[in-house]
């Protein structure tokens, strides 16, 4: 069976992401939720990992020596994206040098965006990550496994952010979505 880690994007407290109105929570709530559900779908095929540290850099370092201990099949980390009220849409990151995250990237937006009709951000939903300075490049590099940051919707976006008000519901369209990895 392939393994997957699902790590929570931000942290429990002083950085836990964007708040979203619409769904009441902030990204770090939301997103540890929704891997509490999938983990519950298949208890052997996830492992739920949270970042516990502050400096952006440190916490992915000490994740990636975390997860490099395993042979994951992919590592996921979970979060949504905030803007404009306006601003929509599916998108999902990887290293830009990586095939293999490329494919999970666009694999992933693709099945979200076709159960929820969101749109495709960018090229085919994935967006490659390319200096330091891109937001989220460490978690996309450091893991040994290809590496893939999910920002499933516009947590901002009242009509977008509705639709994944049931984490159940998200929770089981990412698993099928995993499923085909
Ligand atoms: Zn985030």
């Amino acid at each position: 069976m392939k393994k997957f880690a699902l790590v929570i994007g931000h942290t429990k407290s002083k950085d836990k992401g964007a708040f979203s109105e619409t769904l009441g929570l902030s990204e770090y709530d939301y997103n540890l939720m929704v891997a509490k559900e999938l983990k519950a779908l298949c208890p052997e095929m996830f492992d739920i990992y949270t970042h516990e540290v502050q400096d952006y850099y440190q916490r992915q370092k000490g994740l990636a020596y975390k997860v490099n201990q395993k042979n994951y099949d992919a590592v996921f980390e979970l979060h949504f994206n905030a803007a404009s009220p306006l601003a929509n849409g599916t998108e999902c990151c990887h290293y830009f040098n990586s095939k293999k995250g490329k494919a999970i990237a666009e694999l992933i937006s693709k099945e979200v965006s076709l159960y929820y009709k969101t749109t495709l951000r960018g090229v085919n939903g994935a967006k490659a990550l390319v200096n330091k300075q891109d937001r989220g490049y460490w978690f996309t590099y450091l893991p040994k496994a290809p590496a893939v940051i999910i920002e499933p919707f516009f947590g901002s976006n009242p009509s977008e952010a509705k639709l994944f008000k049931d984490v159940n519901l998200y929770a089981h369209v990412l698993y099928s979505a995993i499923k085909k990895i």
